[in-house]
């Protein structure tokens, strides 16, 4: 079965106080011993502060972005392995607000994932369609050219570290989710092209998380779909009581 997953993207909110303030929160709201991962990422500047603060505690801590060049003359890049150094055991890459402002193309999010993986990050891999997209009934296309160049040339190996999260952009930060048969269906054709490209097996392991205005209300009804193995959360994961109510779902 798959392990299901429950991530927190931070995005451009909280510094070190506040960082440390909404952990140590976090921390004994979120029940202990489950069989559910639960991931947290905080913007890199407090990437330290937020590890010392999650210490003792089986909260993983993610990035929100990486480079795929390990060291170099790459002015304002962080790259994989410095992620590790601080502690992070997962990353995520691709997210739309990095395609939608800062140019990031299906190519350069395949040279991320790969760097990532080959540094030992666990890669948050977020595609989805923008709401033009799929009025215009291209969400399928956009999902099966994002997720073939996002993991091009990857082994069945190198898919094993990487959780793929849906998203799609009309959902974010709007408070417009996804009905749960729109997010099961555009979950399950990701499942398919998952095994049109490297076969039913890994297709079957690999998690797919949903992303767009999750909160403690509706994440029961996703999570009860057949293909959503997780939820990726902005918005309620910037306060430790929504965020654990999603976390503690079951
Ligand atoms: P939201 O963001 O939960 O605020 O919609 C989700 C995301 O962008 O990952």
């Amino acid at each position: 079965m798959r392990k299901p997953v429950i991530a927190g993207n931070w995005k451009l909110f909280k510094k070190t106080a506040e960082t440390a303030d909404l952990v140590n929160k976090l921390v004994p709201l979120v029940k202990n011993n489950r069989q559910v991962d639960i991931i947290i990422a905080p913007v890199f500047t407090v990437l330290s502060a937020a590890k010392q603060a999650l210490s003792g505690s089986a909260i993983h801590l993610a990035a929100q972005d990486c480079y795929w060049q390990e060291e170099g003359a790459f002015t304002g890049e962080v790259s994989p392995g410095m992620l590790v150094d601080v502690g992070c055991s997962h990353v995520i890459v691709g997210h739309s607000e990095r395609r939608q402002y800062f140019g990031e193309t299906d190519q350069a999010v395949n040279c991320k994932i790969k760097a990532a993986v080959a540094a030992g990050l666990v890669v948050l891999f977020c595609i989805g369609e923008t709401l033009a997209e799929r009025e215009a009934g291209r969400t399928f296309e956009v999902l099966r050219t994002q997720l073939s160049g996002g993991t091009a040339g990857l082994t069945t190996t190198e898919l094993e570290k990487i959780i793929i999260a849906y998203e799609p952009v009309w959902a974010i930060g709007t408070g417009k989710t996804a009905s749960n048969e729109q997010a099961q269906e555009a979950h399950a054709f990701i499942r398919s092209e998952i095994a049109g490209l490297f076969g039913n097996g890994p297709a079957d392991m690999v998690r797919i998380l949903y992303g767009g205005s999750v909160k403690p209300e509706n994440i029961k009804g996703l999570m009860a779909q057949k293909d959503i193995d997780g939820a990726l959360v902005g918005g309620a994961s910037l306060q430790a009581d929504s965020f654990a109510a999603i976390a503690n779902y079951d």
